[in-house]
């Protein structure tokens, strides 16, 4: 078990979250870098053209040409006066970032690696999913998913001992418009009338340690006017801060909430989760009720198995219980291994013991397919490639 890595963690409390640096007008701070339109919901961006002396529903044509045309640049927008593209284009940016590696998995995972104008890197994901569902009458329908995992910081405060993205530290929060920009940029990748049905915050970074930004980029994913993806499609996961899992349980938003608990009981988490040192599992069970009482959702509890280290059968009896007081179903991982780290994925037989004996006390639990080894799959295991320079298998492409 790697325990340097705890050394520079915060401490940090249940009742006070870790104050993060803010980076509010981060990209207006870096010269030359006019700030996106993407961060504006459909009331500022009309606010801002009506400001700018343009009509109203110039508003609405933007929209439709951002999210609906796949506009890249206000120059397409071409029923816009050619005055008011350029009044646009002076100010705002629709794209900030730079797509720096674009990899496809063997199983149509493509994952892609983004530059930032400070130069910060983030990592997002598209999962296609095609299966059979079977509906209340006995049909069988296809379901075709395709899932986006979302970063909401550059590197993550978090550290958790077996993750890569914990390992080059944190680096700054990620605003609204860079959030919005990875699931435009991934539903860029698919075909013209595909979009994007269902949205994960689980990749690089806490999003409860950047809950404005979530908040808010959750609010356009859900609009209409831009990725109309429902609230129950999409899935906020964090290691657990409970001030802010009550904050977003009386936002409004019917999200789902997953929980990273990874360990069973508090002395194991605290060992391959450094801020799980200053808030136990008890403190998560009552604030994950206060989320189940609030928006009627169930919480599902994310258990990465990390091979002889929360694999024994009493940690399956143990995560059995905490699932019961949390009314909470399982959702078992696959580890994706990490270069220099010691933890190591279990065999298939590991998982389905695993998985059995918690079904003895009567607890729902899924293993979770594992998707795009082939392409780096842990979170933060691009990104750390590219720094170090090192390459990656996989296809590699501008996305
Ligand atoms: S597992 Fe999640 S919370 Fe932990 S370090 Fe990695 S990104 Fe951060």
């Amino acid at each position: 078990m790697k325990s340097s890595r705890s050394d520079n963690v915060p401490e940090i409390s249940a009742e006070s979250p870790p104050i993060l640096e803010s980076t509010d007008n981060l990209l207006n701070a870096n010269a030359g870098i006019r700030p996106s339109i993407l961060g504006l919901n459909a009331a500022a961006l009309e606010a801002q053209v009506t400001g700018m002396g343009m009509p109203k529903f110039r508003a609405a044509q933007i929209l439709e040409w951002i999210y609906r045309k796949r506009a890249t640049s206000f120059s397409q927008m071409s029923n816009l006066s050619i005055a008011d593209r350029a009044a646009l284009e002076l100010k705002f940016s629709i794209f900030t970032g730079e797509t720096l590696r674009h990899l496809t998995a063997a199983d149509g995972t493509q994952k892609c690696l983004i530059r930032w104008p400070d130069g910060g890197l983030t990592e997002s994901v598209m999962i296609p999913c095609d299966e059979d569902a079977v509906d209340e009458s006995g049909n069988v329908n296809l379901k075709i998913r395709r899932t986006a995992c979302l970063s909401t910081q550059v590197g993550c405060p978090v550290g958790c001992a077996f993750c890569a993205s914990g390992l080059a530290g944190f680096k700054n929060n990620l605003q609204t418009s860079q959030v919005v920009e990875q699931a435009l940029r991934l539903t860029h990748l698919l075909p013209a009338d595909g979009r994007l049905s269902n949205v994960v915050f689980m990749g690089m970074g806490e999003p409860l340690a950047n809950l404005d930004v979530t908040l808010s980029a959750i609010g356009i994913l859900m609009a209409p006017w831009a990725f109309h993806i429902g609230g129950r499609k999409i899935t906020v996961s964090t290691v657990g801060l409970p001030p802010q899992i009550r904050k977003l349980a009386d936002a409004g938003v019917p999200v789902t909430l997953a929980l990273s608990l990874h360990a069973p009981n508090d002395e194991l988490r605290r060992r391959i989760i450094p801020w799980a040192k200053g808030i136990g599992i008890d403190q998560l069970v009552q604030a994950c009720a206060y989320y189940f009482q609030t928006t009627g959702r169930e919480i599902t509890l994310e258990y990465i198995m990390l091979d002889g280290v929360n694999t024994l059968p009493q940690h399956a009896d143990e995560l059995a219980s905490v699932a019961r007081r949390m009314r909470a179903n399982i959702n078992l991982i696959y580890y994706n291994e990490v270069p220099d780290l010691p933890f190591r994925r279990p065999s298939g037989p590991t998982m389905f013991d695993f998985q059995s004996q918690i079904r003895r006390h009567g607890v729902k639990v899924h293993i979770r397919k594992s998707r795009g080894r082939d392409i780096a799959a842990a979170c933060g295991q691009l990104a750390r490639q590219d720094i170090a320079g090192e390459p990656a298998d996989g296809k590699t492409g501008p996305a």
